[in-house]
């Protein structure tokens, strides 16, 4: 049987997850989520994602609250568990103050090998929060996606978005993804591909001709940004992620792997943290 996997992105559409620094949790764990399924489908390993846009998995209209979440949470668990997948793999970025990465996982289960590899491969650009595992079970962080799904499940805090790691995020989150990957496809099996893309360096931020530095930009100003620069990559852009407030990212094949560039950010009067870049 083909490994099977779910890749989590956190949060979504009506949630945004952390917010600082001008980045958004939802577009973060979108981008990365998006960028590692590419490169374990090239593998050929099976991967069913939980969304693949800016929303929530399942509708919640008219819902609020803790009743909300918990249906946007199961939704998610109801995914993985419909695909009868091996694996469940919840991406987050952190915020609370703190630096680096960590992982949650029920701590009897078999996640509890591959959690810490994971840690291990977010470390190498972000460091690490202390202890690389901690239990999300129902004595510990108690948390929905990991009690809920029927599959081995783990749930990563990639960095922080309110610390120092907000800069590295910028400059280097194009390196997440085939970091995982390196480790996923090691640990779990399926083969790899002899062009692994490898995390190019430095990462360049491209600003549109319409996004000026210093003005900030509307949202439908920054779409018309990112969908030129698509226009102009077709082919090698591999991939886009635009927040409904947050900055847009844009990943380009390059001679030397996949590239990430921050290609602009709106500014929301009603969201200090966000403003053009
Ligand atoms: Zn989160």
């Amino acid at each position: 049987m083909p490994l099977k996997l779910c890749l989590d992105a956190g949060h979504g559409g009506y949630d945004p997850g952390a917010c600082a620094n001008g980045l958004q949790e939802k577009d973060l764990n979108l981008f990365v989520a998006l960028h590692l399924r590419d490169l374990l489908e090239h593998a050929g390993i099976d991967v069913v994602m939980t969304r693949e846009t800016d929303v929530c998995p399942v509708d919640v209209e008219g819902l609020t609250g803790q009743e909300r979440v918990t249906k946007d949470l199961q939704g998610r668990c109801d995914i993985s568990d419909a695909a009868n997948v091996d694996w469940f793999v919840s991406i987050h970025f952190n915020a609370g103050g703190g630096t680096g990465a960590e992982s949650y996982c029920e701590l009897g289960g078999e996640a509890i090998h591959l959690a810490p590899l994971l840690v291990d491969a977010c470390a190498l650009t972000f460091g690490y929060h202390g202890e690389k595992i901690k239990d999300g079970g129902a004595s510990g962080a108690n948390l929905y996606v990991l009690k809920n799904t029927a599959a081995h499940a783990v749930l990563l805090e990639v960095a922080y978005v309110d610390s120092s790691d907000a800069q590295k995020i910028k400059d280097r989150v194009n390196e997440v993804a085939p970091n995982l990957f390196k480790v996923l496809v090691k640990t779990l099996g399926g083969s790899v591909p002899v062009d692994v893309p490898q995390p190019a360096a430095p990462v360049q931020t491209i600003v549109p001709a319409v996004v000026n530095t210093n003005d900030y930009v509307t949202k439908e100003e920054l779409k018309q940004a990112i969908d030129q620069i698509w226009k102009d990559l077709s082919n090698g852009v591999i991939g886009r992620s635009i927040g409904e407030h947050g900055d847009a990212l844009v990943t380009i094949k390059t001679e030397n792997g996949t590239e990430t560039v921050l290609a602009g950010s709106v500014f929301d009067p009603s969201n200090p943290n966000f403003k053009g870049v």
